[in-house]
């Protein structure tokens, strides 16, 4: 057993650890006048307090805060018209480093309503120290009979105490600036501080300043409306969007908003944005400001808001979400995840609710929403079950040509029009998977075709269009690994591109072509051989089929096929490797033999001649062309042989 010599108390010397506070406390010096005006609100919603625990013997009088600069004796002030604080207050608050009165205060006046209280460190106050060499402070409580009195303290451990003259309630502080920190007599500066730090708190904010050649009256300088506070009942749409235009000028205005609003399990308050998204985006970046009880914390709410909601804009106010520890640390925090989950809800929620209720802006605004909706889906399942029944996607299927709209007449004799949502705006029809499915369940069960480029894979969708077969069109960049995550939802249904092979329906099978006696071929094995020998690319699998068109010529004659999984295994090789895709040497050219120029090739009687070459290898290019574009060599060659085959043409016929 060891035996317990002593127990004890360590004991922190104050001569050692106030250098630290004053150089460390924060690495940034203008922290300070957050500091000292957070004080001087708090002290403001603390005399609000009082005063309506009817303890208040004076008048309330105008309730704002001064900062006051004075460039002769080159000094700054922050009054306030708070509670102040008598003689054994300032030895007990101020002189006992680390002594915050927060959490006295606010068990004493619980019971007079619900004003967050900005400190409880207890050290806020010592930060003036960084840019001051000495702090005063004039203060007169508002208790009946108090004797006002003055501190005063040179940054050493010694203070000292007199009574003072003022005769009105409230709080100053008087920082005589050290001579590099006199930047602070810049009203500039000032009014960008507060802009930056203190722009919403509930108190005016005034700036005066005296002594100079330029003196300036008081005039109030923070916005102070914060709206995040208020009950969204009270806010208008033009309340949202001018608050927005305030925090983000000169920008496009935002799609929708999430007003967040909860007290429980944690305190939350903000407005969230979602900005139309620009393709230069940083999804990493969150742009949405922390502030806590109004007070502005940091830039950026990295740790709060999940990932793919990071392009949201606007405010979290939060005093769950801890402050004073690291960026790791809050990334674990318990409390700060389900802050992150609720917000992801409560957008899930919002996006629904415009779903449901104006399904022409929800469409509008598609474009960008469906972005981080996709986004979500991959990373977070819970907000994946939460949006599944609200991702459409544009298709090629016109809503006219159903006769959905079913007038049925409810038991209270209301008329509710079945299908009256139109899903069409701006001449594009929008569907959602599970309706797709069901529209097309008869004739390609549990399939998907859709298109990723509408230009360059027009011919493959108009080939379908045709037929009646519904494309969608899966083109935005999301769309390709979404379509995987949408497999694996759906386990029984399997996507397939329109280049990526092409669906019995759309391929003749009535018409068994004859054998040509004199050459024991039949045209399609002509046709096959003709090509092989010009291409000359063993790689390449070439395949004949007669393509279902009313009008033949419509139809392509030629097309580049690369089948869905190879594809995809490119696709994926290449995100590896953070290069473009590189098209592969094997693929299929399927040729239309229902075509007027593949079955004009049966004149060619010479089947090595240059012109059959030139012909073949010109439609192997122009199928090839929807499926990659060409590079420099490429392109040159391609338009070389144009111009021949057009000057054979003009020989001709001349
Ligand atoms: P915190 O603000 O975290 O409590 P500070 O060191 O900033 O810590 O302040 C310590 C205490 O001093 C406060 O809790 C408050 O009681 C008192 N105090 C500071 N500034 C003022 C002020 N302007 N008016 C009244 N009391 C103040």
């Amino acid at each position: 057993m060891t035996t317990v010599l002593e127990q004890g108390n360590i004991s922190i010397h104050t001569e050692n650890i106030f250098p630290i506070i004053k150089k460390w406390l924060y690495s940034d010096h203008e922290i300070f006048l957050r500091e000292l005006i957070s004080n001087a609100v708090d002290a403001t919603k603390k005399l609000n307090m009082v005063s309506r625990s009817g303890e208040l013997a004076s008048e309330i009088g105008e309730l704002d805060i001064t900062i006051t600069i004075d460039k002769e004796k080159k000094t700054l002030s922050i009054s306030d018209r708070g509670i102040g604080m008598t003689a054994e207050e300032v030895k007990k608050y101020i002189t006992q480093v680390a002594f915050s009165s927060a959490e006295e205060f606010v068990e004493k006046y619980k019971a007079t309503g619900d004003e967050q209280i900005i400190g409880h460190f207890g050290l806020g106050f010592y930060s003036s120290f960084m840019v001051a060499s000495t702090v005063e402070i004039e203060t007169l409580s508002y208790k009946a009979d108090s004797q006002a009195v003055h501190w005063t303290c040179d940054g050493s451990t010694a203070y000292s105490l007199a009574e003072s003259e003022r005769s009105d309630r409230g709080t100053k502080i008087i920082l005589n600036l050290q001579e590099e920190e006199l930047e602070y007599l810049e009203p500039y500066r000032i009014r960008t501080l507060v802009k930056t730090y203190c722009d919403f708190m509930p108190f005016p904010i005034k700036l005066e300043v005296i002594g100079g050649e330029e003196p300036q009256a008081a005039e109030q300088i923070n916005k102070q409306k914060a709206i995040w506070k208020e009950s969204p009942s009270n806010l208008t749409d033009e309340d949202y969007l001018e608050f927005y235009r305030y925090l983000y000028p000169y920008q496009d205005e935002p799609l929708l908003w999430v007003h967040l609003n909860t007290d429980y399990p944690f305190v939350v308050n903000g407005i969230l944005y979602f900005p139309k998204l620009k393709p230069d985006l940083d999804i990493t970046k969150s742009s949405a400001k922390l502030f806590c009880n109004q007070v502005f914390v940091s830039d950026n709410c990295e740790e709060v808001i999940p990932q793919f909601l990071s392009p949201l804009r606007g405010v979290i106010d939060s005093t769950d979400i801890p402050l004073n520890v690291s960026r790791s640390f809050l990334q674990a925090d318990r409390t700060v995840k389900q802050i992150g989950n609720y917000i992801a809800k409560k957008v899930g929620d919002r996006l629904k609710d415009l779903y449901r209720d104006d399904r022409a802006a929800y469409l509008r605004s598609w474009q960008d929403l469906g972005t981080f909706v996709k986004f979500g889906s991959m990373n977070d399942d819970k907000f994946k079950k939460q949006v599944e029944e609200i991702v459409v996607f544009r298709t090629t299927w016109q809503e006219s040509d159903s006769a959905s709209k079913v007038e049925v007449e409810t038991a209270e004799g209301d008329v509710w029009q079945s299908g009256a949502v139109s899903n069409t705006i701006d001449g594009q029809t929008y569907t959602t998977l599970a309706d797709y499915l069901d529209r097309n369940k008869e004739t390609n069960p549990n399939r998907v075709f859709y298109c990723n480029d509408a230009v360059a894979q027009a011919t493959y969708v108009n080939l379908y269009k045709n037929r009646g077969i519904e494309v969608l069109f899966l083109d935005s960049f999301i769309d390709s690994p979404f379509a995987a995550v949408l497999e694996q939802s759906y386990t029984e249904v399997k996507f397939a591109r329109v280049d990526a092979d092409l669906d019995e329906s759309l391929i003749e099978k009535d018409n068994p072509e004859v054998i040509d006696p004199t050459t024991n071929q039949t045209f399609s094995d002509r046709v096959k051989g003709l090509f092989v020998s010009a291409l000359n690319k063993p790689k390449i699998t070439i395949r004949t089929e007669s393509l279902k068109t009313d009008d033949p010529a419509s139809a392509p004659p030629a097309m580049v096929l690369l089948p869905e999984e190879q594809r995809r295994m490119q696709e994926m090789m290449a995100m590896m490797q953070q290069q473009q895709m590189q098209f592969p040497e094997e693929h299929v050219l399927l040729l239309n033999t229902n075509h007027p120029l593949v079955k004009n090739l049966s004149t060619i009687s010479d089947d090595n001649s240059p012109l059959a070459t030139l012909i073949c290898n010109h439609i192997y290019d122009l199928a090839l062309m929807a499926q990659k574009g060409f590079d420099a060599d490429g392109m040159k060659s391609f338009v070389d042989r144009s111009n021949e085959v057009l000057t054979k043409l003009t020989n001709r016929a001349g």
